[in-house]
């Protein structure tokens, strides 16, 4: 099968009582116009994504990702995606895809059409980039106020913070300022001075000798790559921990790491240009574990 691999979907309602779906799925060719022009994912950012990881024809965190597009659709007020039908849609594109390799499998849920009846939803896969010297060199991260306090998501659920919406504009215009400013990514923080997590990442730290990362309060992702890391490390007898992490906290720890599902985790090498320490071999250990995952 060539990449990229493009499969629309006619989403079924999440309480459907079908067990076979193979019917709603529809492979496309990718360089094919799929989308009408009223695309409310397009016209607005109007719809909710996941990115998931496909190692050797292995897809990784199926369920948490499922899982949390269906937080996403409710806290968007989508119609709620019928988890059986994308695990079967994921199914039927890895069967479908190289068996070697990395892939990204990024799967959507729009809105819709303007006035339209129906949420649009597709699937495509395509080749990762090649990480491999990003996991073993790490990244320079600045700091970037995301201009709202902690606990914005309690006060303010309008603003959608904690759903994976398709609205990345600002997430990839702080990537552009960390570009401006000689560094790789960033790290946001709330005005008040806590660490929330990267534009495409989860922030974990090394503090205290506890492995430590922002509670996930609604105000950010809680990242699949982070929990399975969890467990890694839980099982491996560290201790770990979900809490606010002040920023001079951060400044302060031994090592951090961003992790997401297709870049895996890279440390972090210099922060606010300051050298920041690095454990080159747990990270290269984290990497292996998370590349090893067979589910
Ligand atoms: N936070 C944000 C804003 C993200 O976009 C991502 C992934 O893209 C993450 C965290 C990490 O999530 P995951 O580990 O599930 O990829």
């Amino acid at each position: 099968m060539n990449l990229p691999f493009t499969l629309l979907i006619d989403p079924v309602p999440a309480d459907s009582s079908r067990t076979n779906f193979e019917d709603t799925f529809h492979e496309m060719d990718s360089a094919a116009p799929a989308l009408r022009v009223g695309e409310l994912s397009t016209q607005r950012g109007d719809g909710i994504f996941e990115t998931l990881s496909v190692v050797n024809g292995h897809p990784q965190e199926v369920e948490p990702h499922i899982s949390r597009l269906v937080n996403s659709a409710q806290i968007c007020e989508l119609p709620v995606p019928n988890p059986a039908q994308w695990r079967a849609a994921i199914a039927h594109a890895v069967d479908r895809l190289p068996k070697d390799g990395e892939l990204a499998l990024k799967f959507v849920l729009s809105r819709g059409v303007e006035s339209g009846p129906a949420p649009t939803a597709w699937l495509h896969a395509t080749r990762a980039p090649d990480y491999r010297a990003v996991r073993d060199h790490g990244v320079r991260v600045i700091t970037l106020d995301r201009g709202y306090p902690r606990g914005v998501a309690e006060v303010a659920p309008w603003l959608l913070m904690g759903a994976k919406t398709l609205s990345y504009a600002i997430n990839m215009a702080a990537l552009r300022e960390a570009k401006r400013r000689g560094a790789d990514d960033t790290i946001f923080v709330t005005h008040d001075g806590y660490v929330m997590e990267g534009p495409t990442s989860s922030v974990v730290i090394r503090s205290g000798g506890r492995y430590v990362t922002p509670a996930p309060s609604g105000a950010i992702l809680h990242g699949t790559t982070q929990q399975s890391l969890f467990e890694y490390l839980e099982a491996a007898g560290e201790g770990v921990e979900y809490r606010d992490i002040p920023v001079d906290e951060l400044r302060a720890a031994d090592a951090a790491w961003l992790v997401s599902s297709v870049r895996l985790a890279v440390a972090v090498t210099e922060l606010d240009g300051a050298p920041f320490p690095v454990d080159a071999e747990r990270t290269s250990a984290f990497n292996a574990y998370l590349l090893g995952r067979t589910a």
